[in-house]
């Protein structure tokens, strides 16, 4: 079905309905547009559009492709359950969004503000268009804590450094729940609507999937789970162990979040909840909140920079001289068969479950950048096909972050060991086992640096390096002495 489908007549003409355009808030509970829409008392009309043109060339990547299918296809069901119907058209959104509201005739279009750039300029057309039709067009936050342009340093411009954007957010206070969901919504019957088959949104040859199903419960149930459950056995410990690899000690809300699953308001109400009830939670939500104000942080960014995605923050990395070619050693990284075990095990990770722990992301990341020398945007590329939470500010910014690169970012010349990452935050190398199953049976004191195993070690563990498991693909020392060359090049340049 396209977006151009012949409008019959309108099926409501007795009262104008109004229209909800879902995008990345899927879930009913505290959906500011749609409690508004819902708050007219008008038959509402809720909308998804598959548009794969607005946001190009950061259209969907596959594993963001899986996730959407299961979280509207719980959408759908959650909205049944209420009376209404979720419609489903293609095409560019903001086209589809305008004749549908000729077609069904609609007072009003509400949706919850997007933070991409080329997203936001669509919804900016679409209000314009909208608005000189005679129809009405509001546009609501649902989706940040604080919405970029709602704080400013004080001189007036944007925050560039993390700790002062945390304490002015902190400061101004988080607000904004808008309900629970909706017990009823009156439907608007009679439009055509695409099945959600049809779009192809899942692989099937090959079907990669397995480990994303066997992982992830995407939609709103599935997002306050998750929540519930990190409350109450993980938030726990959180300031202390959230860098362990190999133990299940962060909240795995990220996929849930960019999706819209569950608010972040409804994130940090609840955990602020859960910590108040209890004093020595006090560190944990700290750092907590922390996180859930880098994600806030990353989208102010991107709306003070929003080429954040394509370009370094910092020109002077310009100069760089990255590599950007497709060679072995990129396919290595991508395929875990570096011959750093951590790597490995974190790019495997990422393949299997559409997931990466953020310190292996951080080591992961940093290992393409500086023990390769690649562009981060080769690896912010492949990170945004896998990853089931990938994006586009969270993405760019820690990728640039890694880099050096970026507002506030990590200095370039902090560049992780792999091993001594590995030796850290998954002492017993559990981490490593569970992905890289061909070294499951190394001692602990090599699980990290097999090539340093004498032969017998490696014999009785049933690995062969160069055959059963890699050999470094790069020396870390030389990596390291050739990293920090290339960013003296680049002072010396500047
Ligand atoms: P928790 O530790 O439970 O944190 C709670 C929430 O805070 C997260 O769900 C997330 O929404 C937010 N958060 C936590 N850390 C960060 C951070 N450093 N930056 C921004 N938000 C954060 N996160 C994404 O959501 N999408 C991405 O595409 C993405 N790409 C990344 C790429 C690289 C190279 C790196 C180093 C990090 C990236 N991150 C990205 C940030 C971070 O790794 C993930 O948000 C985090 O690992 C998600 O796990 P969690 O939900 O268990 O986090």
């Amino acid at each position: 079905m396209s977006d151009q489908s012949p409008s019959s007549q309108a099926p409501d003409e007795g009262q104008s309905p109004v229209l909800v355009w879902f995008r990345q808030d899927l879930r009913l509970a505290d959906n500011q547009a749609l409690a508004a829409a819902v708050a007219t008392g008008a038959r509402v009309g809720c909308v998804f559009v598959l548009d794969d043109e607005t946001l190009s060339p950061w259209q969907m990547g596959g594993a963001s492709r899986w996730w959407l299918h299961q979280s509207l296809a719980a959408l759908q069901k959650t909205i049944a359950e209420r009376g209404g119907t979720l419609i489903l058209r293609r095409g560019r959104g903001e086209a589809v969004m305008a004749a549908l509201a000729r077609e069904t005739g609609a007072k009003a279009v509400f949706w919850n503000r997007r933070y991409e750039p080329q997203g936001q300029a669509a919804d900016a057309r679409l209000k314009s268009l909208l608005k000189e039709a005679g129809i009405e067009a509001r546009s609501f936050n649902a989706g940040l804590l604080v919405e970029p342009w709602a704080i400013k340093t004080g001189s007036g411009g944007p925050f560039k450094v993390f700790s002062p954007f945390a304490k002015a957010v902190r400061a101004a206070g988080i607000t904004g729940f808008s309900g629970p969901a909706p017990q009823r919504l009156r439907p608007l019957e009679g439009l055509a609507s695409d099945t959600l088959a049809s779009w192809y949104l899942e692989p099937t040859k090959p079907d990669w999937a397995a480990g994303l199903r066997a992982t992830w419960q995407p939609g709103e149930a599935g997002a306050h789970a998750r929540l519930t459950g990190f409350l109450a056995k993980t938030l726990r410990g959180y300031a202390t162990t959230r860098n362990r690899m190999d133990l299940d000690t962060t909240s795995k809300l990220s996929p849930h979040l960019h999706w819209g699953e569950i608010s972040p308001w409804t994130v940090w109400q609840s955990a602020h909840d859960t910590a108040a009830q209890d004093q020595t939670l006090a560190k944990d939500i700290e750092i907590f909140g922390n996180e859930l104000l880098w994600r806030e942080f990353s989208h102010h960014l991107l709306a003070a920079a929003p080429n954040l995605p394509d370009a370094n923050w910092k020109p002077t990395f310009d100069q760089f001289p990255w590599s950007n070619g497709e060679g072995p050693e990129v396919a290595a990284w991508r395929a875990g068969r570096t011959g750093y075990p951590l790597v490995d095990a974190a790019m495997r990770e990422l393949w299997t479950t559409g997931f990466m722990h953020n310190r292996a992301r951080m080591v992961a990341a940093s290992f393409l950048i500086k023990h390769l020398l690649v562009d981060w945007r080769i690896g912010e590329a492949w990170f945004w096909d896998t990853l089931v939470d990938a994006d586009l500010a969270n993405n760019a910014a820690s990728w640039q972050w890694v880099a050096g690169s970026g507002a506030d970012a990590s200095p370039f010349f902090r560049i992780f060991n792999p091993v001594s990452q590995g030796e850290t935050y998954d002492p017993e190398g559990r981490y490593v086992r569970r992905w890289v199953k061909e070294l499951a049976h190394l001692p602990d004191q090599f699980i990290h640096n097999p090539s340093k195993a004498p032969a017998l070690v490696l014999g009785e563990a049933g690995v062969e390096l160069g055959r059963t498991y890699p050999l470094p693909i790069v020396d870390h020392s030389f990596a390291r002495n050739r990293a920090l060359a290339a960013f003296q090049s680049l002072k010396a340049a500047a």
